[in-house]
């Protein structure tokens, strides 16, 4: 950990170099008492509910919050397939985890309706069960550019719901942040197929960025009130190097709850789920709710029950991890000798029983890794 720096400072080539090596450590035990629960508590106390799979780490956005253009240029160096996981391997790899106690799978990316033939990953996913024997809770965040044409087949697949990322119903606004020229009128008929098809109850997710698309907010809260979709104001984040994040670009939560108030009036909503990211505010006049996911401001770790899976098979403990650990090495043959589920949960097991993180706990007291993970790498 270092004192938090000015990420602009990071020279762009060494912000390349360190996007294509990112660190990783073996997972280690492969053998462990039996405990007896499956279920892996980490050194805070926190289950592991929720995993997040990215499943490819390209876009068709270069968002400047996210992948900024300048370092994801033409030549950069996105991952060869080889080295992505399989459907298989990604579909073994959710079911040694919902043997660990897992409950919710999310696809994410990158940009996740990128990857080819994606529905036949959820339709093997539908076929997992949880140690209750349910089905797990499937979802898939998306930027919306492809979901109409893409919306039946995930939902014939056995995709539960959707959240959709759209930063401003403005399109010189939006397209200012896309920079890839996209309109808006595609997302929006995007989630209007997805509503259509049965992926409800649909989120919209809107990064709120100061002086970039703060004037959207009021537009985005009239727009979506009333319409069965809640929308979600997201603090802009210190994730990644890339970014070149300032905390006066951060419009905290707070100030934008008050200008929604202001015009429409809002009251706190009932408790939520252990483990969620969003805080729920309801509209006085019953037109819905709204959600805000302050991590910088007002910061969740405490019940932080997420595990991350990148597109190249790391394990990522924490959205801030500046280190991975290798699964890939053990989903595949590991100089010649293959792994049983049993062996590789035993690895899991311990991992997540090792775990400390609470980064955005510990950025409030001013400490930062130097090197985190990139969001479009390691999923949202
Ligand atoms: N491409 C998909 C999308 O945009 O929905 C999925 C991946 S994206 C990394 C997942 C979520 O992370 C999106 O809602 C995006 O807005 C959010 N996100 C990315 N970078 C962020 C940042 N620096 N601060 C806050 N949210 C961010
Ligand atoms: Fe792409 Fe999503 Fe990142 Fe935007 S936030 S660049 S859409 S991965
Ligand atoms: Fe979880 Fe890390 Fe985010 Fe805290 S900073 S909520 S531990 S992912």
């Amino acid at each position: 950990m270092a004192a938090m720096s000015d990420s602009t400072l990071v020279p762009l080539q060494r912000l390349r170099e360190q996007l294509r090596s990112p660190r990783t450590s073996p997972i280690l035990p492969l053998q462990g008492p039996r405990s007896a629960t499956p279920e892996p508590i980490d050194r805070l106390g926190r289950p592991l509910r929720d995993l997040r799979i990215s499943v490819t780490d390209r876009c068709n956005f270069r968002c400047g919050y996210c992948m900024p253009r300048d370092v994801f240029g033409n030549d950069h160096p996105f991952l060869p397939q080889p080295q992505l996981l399989s459907f298989e391997e990604i579909t073994r790899t959710a079911r040694i985890f919902l043997g660990l106690g897992v409950r919710k799978l999310r696809l994410t990316g990158g940009e996740p309706l990128l990857r080819r033939h994606l529905e036949r990953l959820v339709e093997q996913l539908a076929q997992l069960r949880t140690l209750d024997g349910e089905a797990p809770e499937l979802t898939l965040t998306t930027n919306g550019s492809i979901l109409a044409r893409k919306a039946q087949a995930l939902k014939d697949a056995g995709l539960h719901r959707l959240t959709v990322s759209l930063d401003a119903l403005d399109d010189a606004v939006f397209k200012r942040m896309n920079d890839a020229d996209f309109p808006v009128a595609d997302v929006l008929a995007g989630i209007e197929a997805a509503q259509a098809v049965g992926l409800g109850p649909i989120k919209v997710n809107m990064v709120v960025q100061r002086g970039v698309n703060d004037d959207q907010i009021l537009p985005m809260a009239r727009h979506f009130r009333g319409t069965g979709i809640e929308l979600r104001f997201i603090e802009f984040m210190d994730v990644g190097n890339t970014n070149a994040w300032q905390m006066d670009q951060v419009l905290p939560s707070s100030q934008v709850r008050q200008r929604i108030h202001a015009q429409f009036p809002l009251q706190a909503a009932a408790s939520q789920r252990a483990g969620e990211t969003a805080e729920r505010w309801s509209y006085a006049d019953g037109q819905g709710t709204v959600g805000f996911i302050s991590s910088v401001t007002k910061a969740f770790c405490g019940d932080c029950n997420r595990l991350r899976l990148s597109t190249d098979g790391q394990l990522f403990t924490c959205l801030f991890a500046s280190r991975g650990h290798d699964l890939r090495t053990l989903l595949r043959a590991d100089q010649g000798h293959s792994h049983s589920d049993d062996e590789i949960a035993a690895g899991l097991r311990h991992l997540w029983s090792q775990r400390e993180d609470q980064y955005s706990q510990l950025r409030a007291q001013g400490v930062a890794p130097e090197h985190r993970i990139e969001m479009s790498y390691i999923g949202g």
